[in-house]
């Protein structure tokens, strides 16, 4: 009885323990950029609990893993960069970042999510402008249907600041976790509409500190980006969130592992 009772506490206090989520992978190490490979691979290597990655359509429907909406080399002069969203595979591929990586497709980084079986890709689909409620839907679509093709469902975690995105992938994924990131919906509201948890940015959960604990009753997870300042990183630790998404992985993880000592401390003396 004892035993069990000791093994549930240990069971509530590990699934309590924050995890940390790499944005766009651990791009901050040498010769590494956000969104590529050789960041998701640095995340990988590291252990951390996930990789987050940007996914858009190109106008030819490639799956590419990028952030904005043109093409992250800043070398380039705007004029002439590439437009992710308008121009076509080809083009995006054809230009390579200072480090000389080049942006990958969803395929590629879903073979190298495949090698390392305990790190999960989070995969957030981007809404770019003239996206519309159609092109959400069927990039969306691609998207969960490329994930199946790898046999990946449960090594993926999805994330979206369109309600059109994450009503989808309500339909398409229901047993993933589907996190909306947009801020304006309460805990409840977003379990209402079947998401999985509440991924906000640091400013909306300073401003809402209660939605946390909100969530988490609701058996919802809390995510918050991006955190990299370590007096941040703290407030968010003792603020109990489960997982802190950062570019500083290596500091996120030193933090977290310090609390949960002083925390083991803190009980021993009791
Ligand atoms: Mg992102």
């Amino acid at each position: 009885m004892l035993f069990t009772a000791v093994a549930a506490l240990a069971t509530l206090s590990l699934s309590a323990q924050t995890q940390v989520i790499a944005h766009r992978g651990f791009h901050a190490k040498e010769g590494s950029d956000k969104n590529t490979i050789s960041s998701l691979l640095n995340a990988q290597q590291l252990g951390v609990y996930g990789s987050e990655c940007d996914i858009s359509m190109s106008a030819d429907d490639s799956l590419m893993v990028v952030h904005g909406s043109m093409h992250p080399d800043r070398r380039i002069p705007a004029p002439h960069r590439v437009h992710v969203t308008k121009d076509v595979y080809k083009d995006i591929r054809a230009i390579s970042c200072e480090g000389g990586n080049i942006v990958p497709t969803l395929r590629e980084y879903l073979v190298q999510t495949k090698k390392y079986p305990g790190t999960k890709l989070v995969i957030e689909i981007k809404n770019h402008k003239g996206d519309t409620p159609e092109r959400q839907k069927f990039f969306t679509k691609k998207i969960v249907e490329m994930v199946a093709e790898f046999g990946l469902e449960k090594q993926v975690d999805y994330i979206a600041f369109s309600k059109i995105i994450c009503d989808e992938l309500v339909k398409l994924a229901p047993n993933n976790e589907i996190a909306y990131l947009n801020g304006d919906f309460t805990p409840a509201e977003c379990k209402q509409r079947g998401y999985t948890g509440i991924d906000y940015s640091r400013k909306v959960l300073r401003e809402h500190p209660e939605w946390v604990k909100q969530a988490q009753e609701l058996g919802m997870k809390v995510n918050v980006w991006t955190v990299n300042k370590p007096e941040e990183i703290q407030f968010f630790i003792d603020l109990g969130v489960d997982f802190i998404t950062t570019d500083n992985p290596l500091e996120t993880i030193k933090l977290i592992e310090a609390s949960q000592k002083k925390h083991k401390k803190g009980k021993s003396r009791k």
